[in-house]
Parts: C-alpha cells; sequence; structure tokens
C-alpha cells in the first residue's frame, strides 16, 4: 500500500511551489491506490497559525486533491519526546551549548580556511565538568543528531542515484534550547509512525533526506523512497522563491483560474511531457509519470495557465456554471444561449460578467466618423426586438442591399455600434441574446 503525505507548514498561504509537492504527492497515491496523508507541520508555536491550516485545507479542496487523513505535528509531541530519549539512550544524541554567533564564527572561519562549514561536534568533547558549567551559565542546550559519517545512498525517483557523504553534513540539531522539537524529529518518527512508503519533496530537502535516511534506520524504521521535484523559477530562470508569495493559490483561484488549469499545467510542467488539459482528476492520474520529471529547475510563467482556463471554460456544459450565470442575473430561459455564446470569449468566468453587462444593459455604440451614416441608416432599418436567430442575417442582408456595404466594411461598423466592443461573439448568435440596445 502506498502511504504519501504533503507537509505544509501552516505559517503562509500556500502557494504554485507547494502545490507542485502536494499535486505529486496526491497523484503517486491516487494511481497506486493507498492513503494521502495531509499532515500540519506545526512544532513552531509562534510560527504557526489556525488561520493558515484552514486556508491550506480550503485550498486543497478547492483543487479537488482529497486526503485520507490530517495529522497534527502539535498532537505528538510525547511521541517525539519518547524517540528522542531513545535516541538519547542510543548515544545518538548530544548537547551543545554554541550561541549561533559562536557558530558563525566558527563557520567563517573554516571558510577561511576553505574548508566546508561543517559543525566541528566540539561538544561531544566536553567533559561532564565542563557540561555543568555549561547548563549552570547558559541553561539548556540544543540537541545534535550525531550522524555516523558514512555515504548515504538513494535512489531517487527523479534525481536517480544519490550519494551524500555524511561527513560534509553538520550533526543536525532536533531539538532547540527551549524544548521545541524541530521538524527534523517529527518528520522522521511521522514518516515511520505512519508507514509513509512515499516523499515526494522540493530539492531543497535533499540534504535533509540524506540525514533523515540515517535517522529512520537507527529508530528501526523503513526508508521510503524518495523524489526530490525540482525548485521553479520564473519564466526567464529567475530565482521565484521570493515572488511565491504573490502565487498562492488563493490568489490564484480569486483571478478566476480553473482548478483542472492549474493541475493540468503544474502535473507536467518540467517534465518531458507537454502540457495538455485534463478534464479530470481520473485522466490526470492516468497520464501521471514522476520519472518524466527532471532535475533541472522548472521555468514557470502562470500566464500560462490563463490559456488553459479559457479552453477548460470552452469544455463545460451550462451545468457547471449554471449558479455562476445565475448570479450575473441572466434568466434560466436565457442562460444555455448565453453560456453557448459567450464560453469561447472568455479567460476566466470572471469576463461574463461583462457579456452579461451588455445583454442586460446594452453598450455605449463605438463608431467611426466614417461610419456615421451609414450606421445611422443601418440602425433606423433594425427591426424592433425581440429579436431571434435569423434577426442578423436578414438585417445585414437589407443593409447590404440599401448600402452597398459588404464584408467587414459592413459587419463591424454594426458590431460596434452594437456591442462597443470590435470582437466577440458570432453576432447572429449575440443580437437574440441583447436585451437593451442604445440606439
Ligand atoms: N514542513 C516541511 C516543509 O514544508 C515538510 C518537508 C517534508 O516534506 O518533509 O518544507
Amino acid at each position: 500500500m502506498t502511504t504519501t503525505r504533503f507537509a505544509p507548514s501552516p505559517t503562509g498561504f500556500i502557494h504554485v511551489g507547494n502545490l507542485r509537492t502536494a499535486l505529486f504527492n496526491y497523484l503517486i497515491t491516487r494511481k497506486a491506490g493507498g492513503t494521502f496523508i495531509l499532515r500540519i507541520d506545526d512544532t513552531d508555536p509562534e510560527r504557526s497559525k489556525e488561520e493558515y491550516v484552514d486556508a491550506i485545507k480550503e485550498d486543497l479542496e478547492w483543487l479537488g486533491l482529497t486526503w485520507d487523513r490530517v495529522e497534527r505535528q502539535s498532537d505528538r509531541l510525547e511521541r517525539y519526546a519518547e524517540v528522542a530519549d531513545q535516541l538519547r539512550e542510543m548515544g545518538k544524541f548530544y548537547e551543545a551549548w554554541e550561541t549561533p554567533t559562536e557558530l558563525d564564527l566558527k563557520r567563517k572561519k573554516q571558510l577561511n580556511m576553505g574548508k566546508p562549514p561543517v559543525y566541528d561536534r566540539a561538544a561531544l568533547n566536553l567533559t561532564d565538568d565542563q557540561k555543568t558549567a555549561l547548563r549552570a551559565d547558559r541553561g539548556n542546550g540544543v540537541w545534535r543528531y550525531k550522524l555516523d559519517q558514512t555515504r548515504i545512498t538513494w535512489e531517487d525517483m527523479i534525481l536517480k542515484d544519490m550519494s551524500i557523504d555524511a561527513a560534509s553534513v553538520s550533526d543536525p540539531v532536533l531539538i532547540r534550547q527551549d524544548g521545541q522539537v524541530l521538524y527534523t524529529l517529527a518528520s522522521i518518527c511521522d514518516d515511520t509512525d505512519m508507514g509513509v512508503t512515499h516523499v515526494v519533496r522540493g530539492s531543497d530537502h535533499v540534504t535533509n533526506t540524506a540525514t533523515q535516511i540515517q535517522m529512520i534506520e537507527a529508530i528501526g524504521g523503513t526508508v521510503p523512497t524518495f523524489a526530490h521535484h525540482s525548485l521553479l523559477t520564473g519564466p526567464q530562470g529567475e530565482a521565484l522563491s521570493k515572488r511565491l508569495g504573490t502565487l498562492a493559490l488563493r490568489d490564484l483561484r480569486d483571478q478566476g483560474v480553473q482548478p483542472m488549469a492549474l493541475l493540468s499545467l503544474m502535473a507536467r510542467v518540467g517534465s518531458s511531457e507537454p502540457v495538455e488539459l485534463r478534464t479530470s482528476m481520473d485522466e490526470l492520474v492516468d497520464g501521471f509519470d514522476i520519472s518524466k520529471f527532471g532535475a533541472a529547475p522548472t521555468k514557470f510563467d502562470v500566464q500560462d495557465v490563463f490559456p488553459l482556463t479559457a479552453r477548460h471554460l470552452q469544455s463545460l456544459p451550462l451545468d457547471a456554471v449554471a449558479d455562476h450565470v445565475s448570479a450575473l442575473g441572466i434568466s434560466d430561459d436565457q442562460a444555455a444561449a448565453f453560456w453557448t455564446v459567450t464560453r469561447d470569449n472568455i479567460t476566466t468566468l470572471a469576463d461574463l460578467k461583462g457579456w452579461a453587462d451588455l445583454i442586460r444593459n446594452g453598450a455605449d455604440p463605438v463608431v467611426d466618423a466614417e461610419d456615421a451614416d451609414f450606421v445611422a441608416e443601418a440602425m433606423a432599418m433594425l427591426p424592433d426586438g425581440p429579436f431571434d436567430d435569423e434577426t442578423w442575417g436578414s438585417w445585414t442582408k437589407e443593409v447590404k442591399a440599401a448600402t452597398g456595404r459588404k464584408g467587414r466594411g459592413l459587419f463591424m461598423p454594426l458590431r460596434k455600434a452594437l456591442t462597443g466592443m470590435d470582437h466577440g461573439p458570432d453576432m447572429g448568435k449575440l443580437l437574440p441574446l441583447l436585451q437593451n440596445i442604445r440606439r
């Protein structure tokens, strides 16, 4: 049975980068059958906020990324304390008292000497007396995990053969001075206790993975299969990390992005397969193959989601948008015609409002000076409503006969006079919907 988890920290709104992680874990699970856990990584009580937990759930629900179970790290603090004790007994844990400034100084010295800035394990050499003195002076220390300085290898589903020398990595701090358990400890306990079989996350976690593999083995867990997807960059390859805040899922939703459009894009961008619009989650699951993703940073342009949104809307029947259409004041008997006429002329549902306004209120005519006489003559020939499917054809035929105009010179001025715009739906279909013509 496949078990995956999406493990956001509720310290902000989730964005497209997080979505990539959530989606890959979700699709792997749905493809294989199994359990997709939403794990709230809220071990940091200062930065974690309940409103973000709610927002994360709402965003995932909007996208249809349903989870089978929710776990919260803040509910499991006792378990983490137990595992910490176990690691202490095993001699895998040691207390260290260096201040951030002291550590910084050490790092600078190492870098100056051309050495990698790895924690020097000075705390391992402290005598009991020294420890007592430090504790009296500085209070509790942090607890570091004593890595086995061996080479750690794994077969990554995306990065393939991975190998990291543990000696090049600092012994990770798992418990802070104030006793707060850090993500790494919580995460290895959870992944072990919850039987997580696959961990997909960003490539910024590669070093964490190396150390976590050792820790999971130390506590007797089964090491999951890992996949590290590349990080997103902007369209020119520029770092996106600072701009991710502007790519929050809820902002995209507010801009009218359709979930399937966004999911279709995120399930393919960065893979060797083309982005294709999928209209259902099942199709998305079928077409997903994590091995097709590459290690190189993935260029991402949020603008790409808009044409996909437009195409998705074009494929939808009225049923799917009926509430939206009726909220715009379009009557039930006009709704089907309204949707058929407008759906090819919108990018997002928000654009429907403009068409609804036009239909209900009409538009100020736009008439170019050289067309003024022609338009006046034509409008005088326009019968009173209501109009039907034939009106546009018969009217423009008469206008053509009377004025001698044809083609674009005939149709465009009439479109602009009736809609105030030089583009839009087929006039033959739009005219019968117009309830108010400003002559
Ligand atoms: N809370 C961690 C993060 O958002 C989870 C990383 C992981 O998947 O283990 O980076």
